[in-house]
């Protein structure tokens, strides 16, 4: 067999209800999280069927075993599909069209320089040049922080699953979470585990069973919560307040982390906002508005525009549905060139490939309500947060200017020197 056969041997193909092109991205996505057996999924146009490449070969698949994947594969379809409505899609900003000189994916002259090493899946290491230019977004993030008079915090890197729970998180976004544990505190535990933890060929950390303690802690997905839940169950003195802070963030994005667009473990800048609605609502706005300046100066080409959560599939059609209703959140959508290269080399018409890179977010009362946080007043905060992925706004600068800091727009390549 030759590699051709191999890869039309692991190819299950498998018709759906129509999926319609709003929704093909998200379905493509949720994919990731079907079945241990699906390597990549894609949902080709006209959005019919679902293309599955599997980690062995569908012939070699018991019936019942195709039949259960292929089952899972339909209950995500028609839960995401069935009854949804195609949201307006609010541009705010549409900035897409400035001049962007380089149109290959940066990630192989990236690792050929030594600029990004992989650890594993969505764990990246990275090396003076992005460093740098992450660097230079984090001070224009600053800047428009301290625009604000915005509070600076240090949050942890693990969250109490306890805090999760009282969010909804474990409902909203399981597919994502990520777990802590350690040994259980038990002599034997601790020396059977010393002597018989070893990694297989896989990175697999094979250990003696029950050698761990149960989950209470997690990884933390976010960072504006931290702030939350440090204000949970009080009145907040003086009834406003901007905070900033910058975290490792964890989401388990399963296949789909891929390139630096998108990791297991990635930082987030936020300024955070906590008071009335209206105060909420107009510091949204002004850091949107401050943020296109500063965008501009970084020949970013880019599109804002209103978009929802990645709920997980139960709650996807009724909680998307509600964000685009009231607005609560507003993506910075950068373009890829070389995505839409791609798109050419297979026919296909396209529009431009575009990849978040922050998001200027509205939660209502929602924290307010759940975490009890009090106006003077007595009715419960609100609460918002502009949202900014620093691996991602440099990987997507890299991709539309490339490597070399010569080429760059001035006010970049002379704030790296
Ligand atoms: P996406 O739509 O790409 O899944 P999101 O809507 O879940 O992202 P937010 O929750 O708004 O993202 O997070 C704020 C920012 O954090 C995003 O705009 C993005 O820049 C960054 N981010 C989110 N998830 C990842 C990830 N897995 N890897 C790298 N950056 C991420
Ligand atoms: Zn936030
Ligand atoms: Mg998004």
């Amino acid at each position: 067999m030759n590699d051709l056969e191999i890869e039309l041997d692991r190819l299950e193909l498998i018709p759906v209800m129509p999926i319609p092109d709003h929704l093909t991205g998200e379905v493509q996505s949720k994919l990731a999280y079907v079945d241990e057996l699906i390597a990549s999924a894609q949902v080709p146009p006209p959005g019919d069927q679902i293309v599955l490449r599997l980690r062995q070969p569908a012939g070699s698949l018991p019936e019942a075993r195709r039949a259960e994947l292929e089952d899972k594969v339909q209950r995500v379809v028609t839960s995401m599909v069935k009854g949804a409505f195609k949201p307006k899609i609010q541009v705010l900003e549409d900035h897409l069209d400035r001049p962007t000189p380089f149109s290959e994916d940066p990630m192989s002259q990236l690792a050929g320089r030594g600029e990004i090493s992989q650890e594993a899946p969505g764990v990246y290491s990275l090396g003076p040049l992005v460093t740098r230019l992450i660097g230079y977004f984090e001070g224009r993030f600053l800047d428009l922080a301290a625009s604000f008079g915005a509070q600076p915090y240090r949050f942890p890197t693990l969250i109490p699953a306890r805090y999760l729970e009282r969010v909804n998180y474990f409902r909203a976004f399981p597919h994502s979470l990520t777990f802590v544990t350690h040994l259980r505190e038990d002599l034997d535990a601790i020396d059977h585990f010393s002597q018989l933890a070893a990694c297989d060929e896989a990175g697999v950390l094979n250990t003696p069973p029950a050698s761990f303690a149960q989950v209470q802690t997690l990884l933390s997905p976010a960072v504006c919560y931290h702030l939350y839940f440090a204000l949970a169950d009080k009145t907040l003195p003086g009834g406003k307040l901007a905070a900033t802070a910058v975290g490792n963030c964890f989401r388990y994005e399963a296949i789909n982390l891929v390139s630096l667009e998108r990791l297991w473990n990635f930082t987030m800048r936020e300024v955070i906002f906590v008071g009335p609605k209206d105060y909420v609502l107009e510091n949204r706005e002004t850091a949107r508005q401050r943020m296109h300046r500063v965008l501009e100066e970084t020949g970013l080409a880019y599109r804002v525009e209103s978009a929802n959560d990645p709920f997980f599939i139960g709650e996807f059609r009724k909680q998307a549905a509600f964000q685009s209703a009231f607005q609560l959140k507003y993506e910075i959508r950068a373009r890829l060139p070389f995505k839409e290269r791609l798109a050419l080399v297979v026919k296909r018409s396209s529009p431009p490939s575009t990849l978040a890179v922050g998001s200027y977010n509205y939660h209502q009362d929602f924290f307010g309500r759940n975490l009890n946080i009090s106006l003077p007043d007595g009715s419960p905060a609100h609460t918002g947060c502009v949202a900014f992925g620093l691996e991602r706004i440099a990987f997507a600068f890299l991709a539309q200017h490339g490597l070399d800091p010569a080429g760059w727009p001035v006010h970049v390549a002379e704030a790296i020197k």
